[in-house]
């Protein structure tokens, strides 16, 4: 048996050095269990910096409304503890992301679900003692039972939920939501080139001394390689949900923290889906719901004119023939 619970970064950024610009100023915090760096080319370093304080801030913020774990109260814990069919009150902020996760859970099939909260805790991943083993095959059966959207209802003062077991969890898309937050806070302290990245999640603004950015794709196996680069410009993001980010392998299997809620099982279809699209929130959402669906995901995200790119449990790459971005493929 053998702990293996990682960060893996999907995303890395690529700088051609520009010596007639001011330098690039590079910064980076601890937020949502994950380094989230910085990059902010085209403007002098303390502008850059008070920028970055900023939005950092309010990343922090996010993660404190929306997360499950730790001490810290919230409304979403208040969900999760209430008494069947006691009417919890959420936040517009927490109301609003709940509404698009649904909006997503339903076009997606429920690959994605923001009702997963009692597998996600069962199974620990994101817990300060990270497992080591899978829980057992009746606890699974139990916690999976509430996994379902029948069990949570709207009334006209907040949100209530029908079964103990059906708990919310923002945890695939807070990240994409803290970065187009951050990212808006960014532009509103004057920054107009910029790049986002929390932990293989990013949004990009503007460009890098009038070139493109450049975002090399990891690969889900090779430590150190890449799978390619995008060429980045303007605003768009690249979210990338993978089997390598938290794992532990236990009697020669690999468990990843992405589950599939039709099992209780963590997903088994891919090792690595990525989505391009113009906000953060929705190519978070949607990666997780492609990592779960595998190849056949694709059409329905090509459908919603998104761009994804796919790494199957085989090793073998898959692709939209929509292209937001051009993808340069590294020769492996
Ligand atoms: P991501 O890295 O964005 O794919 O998000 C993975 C995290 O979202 C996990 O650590 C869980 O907290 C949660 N999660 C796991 N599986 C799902 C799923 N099928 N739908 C929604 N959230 C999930
Ligand atoms: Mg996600």
């Amino acid at each position: 048996m053998r702990r293996t619970i990682r960060f893996r970064f999907a995303l890395l950024i690529l700088l051609a050095g520009c010596s007639s610009q001011p330098q690039d100023i590079h910064e980076s915090r601890f937020i949502m269990g994950t380094l989230v760096q910085f990059t902010i080319s085209g403007v002098q370093q303390d502008k850059a910096l008070e920028a970055i304080r900023v939005a950092a801030d309010e990343m922090q913020r996010i993660e404190d409304v929306f997360t499950i774990y730790g001490a810290h109260a919230n409304t979403v814990k208040a969900f999760n503890a209430s008494e069947p069919g006691d009417i919890v009150m959420l936040p517009d902020e927490v109301d609003g992301l709940l509404a698009t996760s649904l909006d997503v859970a339903w076009k997606s099939g429920g690959a994605f679900t923001p009702v997963i909260g009692s597998l996600s805790l069962l199974w620990g991943f994101s817990l300060p003692e990270a497992p080591v083993k899978p829980p057992s095959a009746s606890n699974i059966t139990a916690a999976r039972s509430g996994v379902d959207l029948k069990y949570i209802e709207r009334t006209e003062t907040g949100w209530k939920r029908l079964s103990t077991q059906t708990m919310l969890d923002f945890g695939a898309i807070a990240k994409g939501y803290a970065i187009d937050r951050g990212m808006a806070v960014l532009r509103a302290q004057g920054i107009s080139n910029a790049i986002l990245d929390a932990g293989g999640d990013l949004r990009v603004i503007g460009d890098h001394a009038g070139q493109p950015w450049r975002i090399g794709l990891r690969h889900p196996r090779k430590e150190g390689a890449t799978l390619g680069w995008f060429e980045a410009r303007g605003d768009i993001s690249i979210v990338t949900s993978g089997d390598y980010e938290r794992f532990f392998t236990y009697q020669g299997r690999r468990y990843q923290h992405i589950l599939d809620p039709a099992t209780g099982m963590p997903a088994d279809r891919s090792s690595s889906a990525t989505v391009v699209t113009n906000n953060a929130t929705l190519a978070d959402a949607w990666s997780t719901a492609l990592f779960v669906l595998g190849e056949d995901g694709l059409p329905l995200l090509e459908s919603r004119g998104m761009q994804a790119l796919l790494v199957d449990a085989d090793g073998q790459m898959h692709a939209t023939k929509l292209t937001l971005l051009p993808f340069h493929p590294s020769v492996q």
